[in-house]
């Protein structure tokens, strides 16, 4: 199903604020959108109105072209998993997974029938007679995700549903929903502000802050041409660095001690629009700062503060003009705290950023 949402907001009403501003996305048949960002910035309210469960206070939703915004939720014909999946307690997972059909009046044969192959997807044949209680948190979590696909929807809407899982469940969990829209082939929308949850199962994400979006794009697309700071410094973590300084004319970038050439299509693209002189900010993500003895430029001695030990890499954690940055290498050889290291900035992969806008300079 193809889902168009056209300048849509919300404004709810005892504040007057709006949650969502002229949010504008085409979603194409069988993607797996996430819409990812900070607590707060409007995710669950967009999800809420393309479910039905909030009003839309201007603009459209349309679903393969039709218009939906005045549908009730029911009539949408949409599956949806939350953060708290309420399973009746005292039904089966068999029955827990029967009820929605029940209320659609499907014929009994015909539950048996997709009860069981969801099981199946699910790897719950073996617990179909158990109670809730009697599972573990990803098996209850498993059925609350079968209970909506038996209803076999065109749409399903995630809504934190991982949250509030363990960690390890969580990764298992990732894997299971990307198997289970590969093997559904239906739209899949979901919410989150993990964002490594977003880069792992997304065909396209939605980046959110303050009630506006800030950038959509393949995982890959979005982490190596952040469209501003924001988004820059939201995906991958370790985060991006950020370091302020001044473009020279002979082709450096300087920030306090530090001086690095700049390559020549990005000092054109800085030259072109006026930034010569001027202060930028440099983006440069941590693996991008490596050991690389054989760069024969932009190599310089780095005094590290700390290094963080991972186990198969290190995060080495120095000042540069008294801003924190990180550089992250393998963990080939030790390095204590206080140790001055050669580190390489390979600035063909960093971005300048203009100080006020926070956008890439482009
Ligand atoms: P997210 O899902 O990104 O955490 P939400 O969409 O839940 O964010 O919330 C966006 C903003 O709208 C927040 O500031 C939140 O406090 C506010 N909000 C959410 N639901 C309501 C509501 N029912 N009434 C008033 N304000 C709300």
């Amino acid at each position: 199903m193809v889902i168009e949402l056209k300048h849509v907001k919300k404004i709810y009403d005892k504040n007057g604020i709006e949650v969502v501003k002229d949010f504008n996305l085409t979603i194409q048949d069988k993607e797996f959108i996430v819409f990812v960002g900070p607590s707060g910035c409007g995710k669950s309210t967009t999800l809420r109105m393309i479910a039905g469960l909030e009003d839309i206070t201007a603009g459209t939703i349309s679903f393969d072209g039709k218009v939906i915004n005045d549908l009730l939720p029911g009539e949408r014909n949409i599956g949806m998993v939350f953060q708290s999946y309420a399973l009746y307690p005292n039904m089966s997972v068999y029955k827990n997974m029967e009820f929605p059909l029940k209320i659609a009046k499907v014929p009994v044969d015909e539950r048996k029938k997709r009860i069981e192959e969801a099981a199946e997807i699910l790897g719950l044949t073996e617990y179909l007679e158990r109670k809730p209680k009697n599972l573990s948190g990803g098996q209850r979590q498993r059925v609350a995700v079968g209970r909506e696909i038996v209803r076999d929807c065109n749409l399903f809407l995630f809504d934190e549903p991982l949250s509030n899982l363990d960690a390890k469940l969580r990764v298992q969990m990732r894997t299971e929903l990307s198997n289970l829209h590969r093997r559904l082939q239906k739209t899949f929308i979901y919410v989150t502000h993990d964002q490594i949850e977003a880069m792992t199962m997304a065909s396209r994400i939605v980046i959110m802050y303050n009630g506006v979006v800030q950038q959509v794009g393949a995982p890959k697309e979005v982490y190596d041409w952040p469209e501003n700071m924001f988004v820059a410094g939201f995906i991958g973590t370790p985060a991006m660095n950020f370091i302020k300084g001044i473009v020279n004319e002979d082709h450096t970038f300087v920030s306090g001690d530090l001086t690095l050439n700049i390559p020549d299509d990005k000092y054109e693209t800085l030259v072109k629009n006026d930034y010569v002189g001027k202060e930028v900010v440099l983006g440069i993500r941590p693996e991008n700062i490596d050991d690389n003895v054989k760069a024969n430029i932009n190599v310089c001695p780095i005094t590290v503060e700390n290094p963080e030990l991972l186990g198969f890499e290190y995060n080495l954690i120095f000042k540069v003009n008294d801003a924190q940055v990180i550089s992250r290498i393998n963990a080939t050889n030790i390095v204590k705290p206080g140790e001055t290291v050669n580190l390489h900035f390979d600035l063909e992969k960093a971005h300048f950023f203009d100080v006020e806008t926070t956008r890439r300079i482009r």
